[in-house]
């Protein structure tokens, strides 16, 4: 059992435990193919190079082999209903997905949305290619299967260089280095090494969402980056391309131009769910400015996404599209994914 208390590490014991690892690719599972590296080793290859911790037996489910740049939503949606497939069997005890990091914070905070078991998902992968003698890819896999084996109730976690993180808030943050990931508005989860796993504080999620239907249509999102002579065109093109959800990737605490405050209208009168974010690393987007910035888009209808950052920003307008089909539930189900993340750090921190 996990005790967390904040702001102090609790050591977690690990038990005798099942895990069903998923493989998807990435780096984690790369080799060279003559100009360049990408995945391609099966599961059970990147499982053979990693020590299995004691007490613990792992089974392997060869799900994709992509680089995850090349990840598609459709095969986010197939991850998650074979993580829920997984875990309807009670006999499993955790699951670890191996993941390219490109995209895996996507991945994973997609998947913390619909997470409704105290069995933890915990997200791995690595910077060095299958085989590298200095690899990082063993010791995550080690410290991921440990991690699945020990916590409970946590919702879906990364683990990566000796840390555990929530998969809300946390990104990629690092290129090259081994210590890819963080959350840059808040403490990890936990850490992991020697064996042992310690618990600081448990993770603010929202009440999970039902899994969308079998046959369900996916939209078009489309991203949109504020900069120095942003032009709102790309808004304008989004929409006429047929996204149904669009983050702005804003700067600062949220902030644009009168100019995409108009665009941002227009595309939420057709029924457009908007997200802001910001190109910032840490802290909330938040309603400070105007004259083109969150006061303004906000009043727009756009949705602030608190500390949630471009990737996750759109995972939760997936996730709201895929809940709901009318335009004012869509927007309630994007405050909802957002959660606490909006409402405490972001929204609230104006106020
Ligand atoms: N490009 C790789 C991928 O995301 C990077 C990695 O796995 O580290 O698949």
């Amino acid at each position: 059992m996990v005790l967390g208390f904040p702001g102090r590490y609790t050591d977690v014991e690990a038990q005798a435990r099942r895990i069903v690892v998923i493989s998807t690719g990435g780096t984690i599972a790369s080799r060279w193919q003559g100009t360049g590296f990408a995945a391609d080793a099966p599961g059970r290859e990147v499982l053979a190079t990693a020590a299995i911790p004691q007490d613990i037996t792992s089974e392997v489910i060869d799900l994709f082999n992509v680089n995850s740049p090349r990840l598609t939503s459709a095969q986010q949606l197939t991850l998650l209903r074979t993580v829920h497939q997984v875990l309807a069997d009670p006999g499993v005890d955790g699951i670890v997905v191996t993941h390219g990091t490109d995209t895996l914070e996507e991945s994973a905070f997609l998947l913390d949305l619909y997470h409704d078991d105290p069995r933890p998902v915990v997200f791995t992968g690595a910077q060095k290619p299958l085989g590298a003698e200095d690899g990082d890819g063993p010791g995550n896999l080690y410290d991921a299967l440990l991690t699945a084996a020990t916590v409970r109730d946590l919702g879906v976690l990364v683990v990566f260089d000796g840390k555990v993180h929530a998969a809300r808030g946390t990104v990629k943050t690092q290129t090259l280095a081994a210590d890819a990931f963080a959350d840059p508005s808040g403490p990890p989860v936990g850490k992991v090494g020697f064996g042992k796993i310690s618990i600081l504080r448990r993770p603010q999620r929202p009440a999970p969402l039902p899994l969308p239907p079998a046959d369900v249509t996916l939209p078009r999102i489309d991203m949109v980056m504020h900069h120095v002579d942003a032009d709102p065109l790309f808004v304008e093109t989004a929409v006429a391309a047929g996204a149904q959800g669009i983050v702005l990737v804003a700067t600062g605490a949220g902030n644009a131009t009168p100019e995409f405050v108009g665009a941002v209208t227009a595309a939420i009168e057709r029924g457009v769910l908007v997200a802001l974010t910001t190109r910032v690393q840490g802290g909330p987007v938040t309603e400070i400015y105007t004259h083109g910035g969150a006061v303004d888009l906000a009043a727009a209808g756009a949705v602030l996404t608190g500390t949630l950052r471009a990737g996750q920003g759109r995972s939760a307008v997936l996730a709201a599209l895929l809940s709901a089909s009318g335009v004012g539930e869509r927007v309630s189900a994007l405050r909802h994914v957002v959660g606490s993340a909006g409402l405490e750090r972001g929204e609230a921190a104006a106020a």
